[in-house]
């Protein structure tokens, strides 16, 4: 028997950070086609307000949030304010992140604390705030995108491997906490996948991770989004503390 079941004739409101391009876009417009509500958040509210009339057209639900990541007490508000203003936050998807690469022996401190910073703190202060809201509803889908640099390392990458491998232990804890309310929490582990992020990688990286891996090219985005979306699904209410790899065989962690 299902624990859960869809909102009568209202939409789940799903929070996504880093919606404004890459991964978190692809993932906004998939939610928002599962019929949610989908809340963006970026810095930048310019390419948000694209998002957001992309979805409009399409028939859906959204809205704007611009926010700093790295400013802790702000997004914590942020979050709050969404909470407020919503009535309630039923899906988080962390997703928002940033490189500072060098090798360890030359990285700086505001090169790891940065990098922990955004793409580690952010996602324990979010799940903090929503998680109260998703206890009320007895419902909650905790959704951190890590990557597979947090499974296996990565040499130049030592903050953001540590970042992405806190992620899961933070999703793990979560998923032990609040499972007797009803709500999942997994991560989801992209490999390499082709955004911003990724745009500017040495052809001979590139060549060396393709042969490498089962499935001979790069992700898109879209690959990670179609993850995303059956992991928030209401459907998905018996997976948790997961690490899902989604890498085209790099890794088959
Ligand atoms: P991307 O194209 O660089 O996009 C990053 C997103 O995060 C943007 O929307 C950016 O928006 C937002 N962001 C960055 N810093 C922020 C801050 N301080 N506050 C608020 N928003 C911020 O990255 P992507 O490739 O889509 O990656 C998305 C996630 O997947 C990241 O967590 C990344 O680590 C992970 N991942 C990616 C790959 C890959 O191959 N691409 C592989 C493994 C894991 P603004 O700049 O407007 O704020």
């Amino acid at each position: 028997m299902a624990h859960t079941s869809e909102l009568a004739g209202e939409r789940r409101v799903a929070l996504v950070t880093g919606a404004s391009r890459g991964i978190g876009k692809a993932i906004a417009l998939r939610l928002a086609r599962d019929g949610r509500h989908v809340v963006l958040v970026s810095r930048s509210s310019g390419p948000l307000s694209e998002v957001k009339s992309l979805i409009e057209s399409a028939g859906g639900s959204a809205s704007v949030c611009a926010a700093d990541l790295g400013d802790r007490a702000s997004w914590q508000s942020a979050v709050e304010r969404v909470v407020e203003e919503r009535g309630r936050l039923d899906i988080l998807v962390n997703n928002a992140g940033i490189t500072r690469d060098n090798l360890s022996l030359r990285m700086t401190d505001d090169e790891w604390d940065e990098v922990i910073r955004v793409n580690l703190t952010s996602a324990f202060v979010a799940c903090r705030a929503a998680a109260r809201s998703m206890m009320k509803g007895r419902f909650g889908r905790i959704v951190n995108i890590a990557s597979t640099s947090g499974v296996v390392g990565n040499a130049g990458q030592a903050n953001y491997a540590a970042a992405k491998a806190g992620l899961i232990g933070l999703t793990k804890s979560l998923a032990r906490e609040l499972g007797g309310k009803g709500i999942t929490a997994n991560v989801v582990a992209p490999g390499f996948i082709e955004t911003d992020m990724t745009s500017g990688l040495p052809e001979a990286v590139r060549s060396k991770v393709l042969e490498g891996m089962a499935l001979k090219r790069l992700g898109v985005p879209d690959d990670i989004a179609e993850a995303v979306s059956y992991v928030a699904s209401d459907g998905a209410g018996y997976l948790t503390g997961q690490v899902i790899c989604v890498d085209g065989g790099l890794t088959m962690c």
